[in-house]
């Protein structure tokens, strides 16, 4: 008999998400505050929601790694690591920090996670304290340190050391931050060195990666049952508040995203690259859809090069260069999303973030935009990551993850539209300094 095909992973995870929360709505309806649904939050559904956040943690440090050298060591593509390529890693930065920036005063504004009754709250954290032995998180914000401080720690001591004690929430060094710099440091020295000399050292990076992806897709196996038992445990305690916390987060993120695309890009194409927004717009419609439809980067691809050649005429080696790097390196849409879901998730716990920590997970999430795998879901790993650096409770990631596919669908347009309007600049730029004649070429 043929096996059926089972389901979309992500389907699988909204029906973990619907179960865990009807269940955990109908315990806390019919018994509210019992010590046995306590119990059974903190000893079934709070282990079973760790085993898989565990196999997420597991994989994060050579992930990121191995991703960041990865998409900035493409840069060397184009022959030296010219140009071309700082011109791109420039604005990469830029507007991704712009799209965070737009995504914080958001979340700051209407601060969707605030709302929490304190009840509710102190019967979620007392759940999540129950089990500190088993998760190693605290619900503090620690100890804080200056904006200063952040910054220059960034850069490591001991890149080792900084890797080896990123999730301990007492660490005083940079920690993932660090990783993250060494890794952008260590791609574009690669870019620049030797080749051939190098090329053996790519191939097995690359290699660790294609292994990384490989365990990231059994990980997401256990995601629906990770998920329901995460919800659950959150439903249980909150609650129908947790259904409102939720939608508001949704549209937050939703709203900045608009913002960022239709915004920044517009204003990014029309002064830099001369081109009209509605005409822009209108011309990568066949790019937009279909990162919508596919949620991924990588899978978008081939569109992207077709119709920013086709369409809007850029040049083919620009176009080449710059959106295959862009599919992995210049993530907008996902740095946004990172940066307001830490944010909604620290006000959902109650954890008050300091200046210099807010200032960290800004930086974190225009890196871990540059880290991200452009597939569907490639921000997950790193969105736990991120929380568990500024200590928010990892967990977290259960509410969220029920109504990932929606925010992914529509952070993967801006992702690809950031490559598009990235490569309509570089491309305007670098026919404005080529002579009259002279092909345009990335040095
Ligand atoms: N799905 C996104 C992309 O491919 C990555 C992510 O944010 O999960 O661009």
């Amino acid at each position: 008999m043929p096996r059926q095909a089972a389901l979309p992973l992500h389907t699988r995870i909204f029906i973990g998400l619907a179960v865990g929360l009807v269940l955990g709505l109908l315990c806390e309806f019919l018994f509210p505050g019992d010590e046995r649904l306590k119990w059974v939050v903190s000893n079934i559904a709070y282990p079973i929601g760790q085993v898989f956040l565990r196999s997420i943690f597991m994989i994060v440090i050579p992930l990121i790694f191995t991703a960041i050298v990865l998409g900035v060591a493409d840069l060397g593509d184009v022959g030296k690591i010219g140009r071309i390529g700082l011109k791109a890693l420039l604005f990469t930065i830029l507007i991704t920090g712009i799209s965070v920036v737009i995504g914080l005063v958001l979340v700051n504004v209407f601060q969707p996670g605030v709302g929490i009754s304190e009840e509710g709250r102190s019967a979620l954290l007392g759940a999540l304290g129950n089990n500190q032995a088993v998760t190693g998180i605290v619900s503090s914000a620690g100890e804080a340190k200056t904006p200063i401080q952040t910054l220059v720690e960034i850069i490591p001591r001991n890149p080792l050391a900084d890797a080896v004690n990123a999730f301990d929430p007492n660490y005083r060094g940079g920690g993932l931050l660090s990783v993250m710099f060494f890794a952008l440091v260590f791609g574009i020295a690669m870019a620049m060195a030797d080749k051939e000399r190098t090329a053996p050292l790519l191939e097995v990076l690359q290699g660790v990666y294609d292994v990384i992806m490989k365990i990231i897709e059994f990980a997401m196996n256990l995601a629906p049952f990770g998920v329901a038992a995460l919800i659950f445990s959150t439903a249980a305690s909150l609650g129908l508040e947790v259904v409102f916390v939720l939608l508001k987060y949704v549209l937050v993120v939703i709203a900045a995203l608009a913002i960022h695309q239709f915004g920044t890009y517009g204003l990014v194409v029309r002064y830099f690259a001369g081109l009209n927004p509605i005409k822009f717009f209108q011309s990568i419609q066949e790019v937009m859809l279909t990162a919508f439809s596919t949620s991924s980067s990588n899978a978008t691809l081939p569109t992207s090069i077709r119709v920013a050649i086709d369409e809007l005429k850029l040049n083919r080696d620009i176009a080449n260069f710059m959106l295959t790097v862009g599919s992995t390196a210049n993530q907008n849409g996902t740095a946004l999303y990172e940066g307001v879901t830490v944010l909604f998730l620290a006000q959902f716990y109650g954890v008050n973030l300091t200046i210099g920590q807010q200032l960290t997970v800004v930086l974190l999430s225009i890196l871990a935009g540059v880290g991200t795998a452009g597939v569907p879901g490639g921000s997950l790993p790193l969105v736990v990551l991120v929380l568990q650096t500024v200590n928010v409770p990892a967990e977290g990631i259960g509410i969220i993850l029920g109504v990932d596919r929606l925010l992914d669908m529509c952070r993967t347009v801006v992702n690809v539209t950031g490559d598009i309007a990235l490569a309509a600049c570089v491309n305007a730029s670098e026919a404005d300094q080529a002579a009259p004649g002279e092909d345009v070429k990335p040095v």
